[in-house]
């Protein structure tokens, strides 16, 4: 009998992480989900990922046999190492680094930190995120290089073998709206654009094309940008 492949998904409620869960649910024979809550500036995100569980369940009947549990681990540490746009009210902008001011020191590395602490008592040997280096706002711990080290320290640090999955990693904007396609079709296209949130001022005010935001933040402008390249390569 074959061991059955587990995964355990980063799943924020934005597009990326999204799609990545629905990667992971076409690849793995069970996927459970992992949120961080760290004091975000808005709470949105953290609903948006509940909402499109409960319709991917609904709507992909092949997907719902496979999803198993969720888990939101608390993260709050992140918000008391300081200040950063996402988790204050202070302005989006680019800093004099030449990050924007969203950027969280160490975020990721925290998370799969948190999330291969988690997997190991679950079990699961593959840890799917949605980083990106090929269009993306140069937080470095997005970086290919960044993971793949941090896997080989997981797997050294925890005696574990741990394979880091980013299915998103070479893939700009349009082509991670063409994978959602890919994978489940016009629907499952319709339900991130509805469904999962990327602008970090957390407007769910204004509708677009490519879902809800502001319009004019970084990840607003990605979004978008990626949207209408998709929609131009037909
Ligand atoms: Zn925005």
């Amino acid at each position: 009998m074959t061991e059955r492949k587990k995964a355990l998904v980063l799943f924020s409620g934005g597009q990326d992480s999204a799609t990545c869960l629905a990667w992971a649910l076409d690849a793995f024979d069970e996927v459970e989900t992992v949120g961080f809550a760290y004091g975000q500036r808005h709470a949105v995100e953290l609903e948006c990922r509940d909402r499109f569980a409960v319709k991917l369940r609904a709507r992909f009947a092949q997907w719902a046999v496979k999803m198993g549990g969720d888990h939101t681990l608390d993260l709050s540490l992140i918000q008391a190492l300081g200040e950063t746009a996402l988790t204050s009210d202070s302005e989006i902008a680019m800093g004099k680094n030449g990050l924007p001011t969203t950027f969280v020191p160490g975020r990721n590395i925290l998370f799969f930190t948190a999330a291969a602490a988690l997997a190991c008592r679950r079990g699961i040997k593959h840890l799917v995120g949605g980083m990106c280096e090929t269009d993306y706002s140069g937080y470095p711990d997005c970086r290919d290089d960044t993971l793949k080290s941090l896997q080989v320290s997981l797997n050294l640090g925890l005696d574990a073998r741990f394979v880091i999955e980013t299915p998103l990693m070479w893939r700009d904007k349009a082509a991670t709206w063409a994978m959602a396609y890919e994978l489940g079709g016009q629907a499952l296209v319709d339900l991130i654009v509805e469904e999962t949130h990327s602008c970090y001022r957390g407007d769910r005010t204004q509708r677009h094309a490519w879902g809800y935001g502001c319009g004019a933040c970084p990840a607003c402008e990605l979004r978008a940008n990626g949207w209408d390249r998709y929609k131009a390569a037909g």
